[in-house]
């Protein structure tokens, strides 16, 4: 009989991703003997700067970059603030989309507070961002652009090259929030014209608490911390030396497997929706069909939105987690997303979504297994929907 722990079955990659092993082992030295920090000139602290050295040529190696143009950050929720204040400030006016991470949406937000102009921009309803709309925003005074490179939630892939082409046609600076997508697709700063680039190592195997801003030659940005000037001054803290090697190890990884990986995680997801919208009369995909991350599915199910938290909870309960949103809305994930009503969704359908990501070790037999329970769990849950759809929600 298999234990609980043999059953659980993590389909969640969008909120995290587990340590890789061999990221694991490439961090061990620094969390152990090498304890040196990399500003201190002596024979520790110039072992630990050799490390960081080489974390920052694997990261920019992974975007086809200049080590000198990789900033580490403490999480990409750091390298999206440090990107948008540093640039925003003071007045100006920026551009982002409807449906960003809150990593961009608060900080604009807070940038609107300081007197700054932001300029939502509207998303199709497959969850794609226009250039077209975004060349018609763009402003005189307009100083930098935002746009995700891969939506968290739905997991469609924007266009960045092009809308990055567009902002550099007027010569005004484009970052990318591209958490979601960093290992995941190719992102080449040679081939697109992208200023700023956010990454997060907890979403490509590496540990959490780290991430990076690429940050263009020639590109300034106005420090928000202020210490001792590591990290170009973008950055002032002593690094995390363990982390950052973790993420250089996850990127030299990612570059090494992910044309393997996203061609595998492809199939698996494109089997995955077909037997599912056949299995499900009610079940529909949401984002566009082809242009998403490789392993990411999202499903809304006509007239059981409302019972989406309790079909991630049946799910929970035979091990296999998966999410109704972002990690990020857990705490209030009954509340309609902000990403499917930027969409167009009516707040009703809004709120009903099941987050699927399949991620570098789940196999074939476990998403077959998952593609066989939740046909199940989703039929059960049918007769408490239409009583409860006859009663006050209706
Ligand atoms: N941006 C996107 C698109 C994300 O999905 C996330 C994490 O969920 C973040 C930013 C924040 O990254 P971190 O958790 O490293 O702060």
């Amino acid at each position: 009989m298999q234990t609980e722990s043999q059953r659980r079955v993590f389909f969640d990659h969008a909120a995290t991703t587990p340590l890789d092993g061999r990221v694991l082992e490439a961090m061990l030295p620094f969390l152990r003997e090498n304890h040196g920090n990399p500003s201190s000139l002596h024979w520790a602290g110039r072992e630990a700067r050799a490390a960081v050295d080489n974390a920052r040529a694997q990261v920019a190696q992974l975007l086809n970059a200049q080590p000198e143009e990789i900033i580490f950050t403490g999480s990409g929720t750091e390298a999206d603030n440090i990107a948008l204040v540093g640039a925003a400030l003071p007045l100006s006016h920026i551009i982002i989309s409807a449906f960003e991470h809150p990593a961009i949406l608060e900080t604009a937000g807070f940038l609107e507070s300081q007197g700054v102009a932001v300029t939502r921009l509207p998303v199709t309803p497959e969850g794609l961002v226009a250039p077209a709309a975004l060349e018609e925003a763009l402003r005189p005074e307009t100083r930098l652009v935002s746009i995700m490179a891969a939506n968290n939630v739905v997991g469609t892939l924007q266009p960045v090259g092009e809308l990055a082409a567009v902002a550099r046609r007027k010569g005004v600076w484009f970052h990318t929030d591209a958490v979601q997508a960093v290992g995941k697709v190719p992102l080449d700063m040679v081939r697109q014209p992208i200023d700023l680039l956010s990454l997060s190592a907890h979403k490509l195997y590496g540990p959490k608490g780290v991430g990076a801003l690429y940050v263009r030659k020639g590109v300034k940005l106005n420090p928000i911390l202020h210490g001792g000037g590591q990290e170009k001054g973008l950055r002032p803290a002593t690094e995390n030396v363990a982390g950052i090697v973790g993420l250089g190890a996850a990127a030299a990884i990612a570059q090494k497997e992910m044309s393997d990986e996203a061609a595998r995680l492809v199939c698996l997801r494109d089997d995955f929706i077909e037997t599912i919208t056949a299995a499900i009369p009610n079940a529909y995909l949401i984002g566009h069909r082809h242009r998403r991350l490789p392993g990411h599915v999202c499903f809304g199910f006509a007239g059981q939105e409302n019972d989406a938290i309790q079909l991630m909870l049946a799910l929970d309960g035979e091990g296999l987690a998966v999410s109704t949103g972002s990690a990020c809305s857990g705490k209030h994930s009954s509340a309609p997303s902000h990403v499917l009503q930027a969409m167009g969704f009516d707040a009703l359908r809004a709120r009903g979504l099941l987050r699927i990501s399949f991620g570098r070790f789940n196999t074939q037999a476990e998403i077959e297994h998952f593609a066989a329970v939740l046909p199940r769990l989703a039929a059960g849950l049918r007769p408490l929907t239409s009583s409860r759809l006859s009663g006050a929600r209706g």
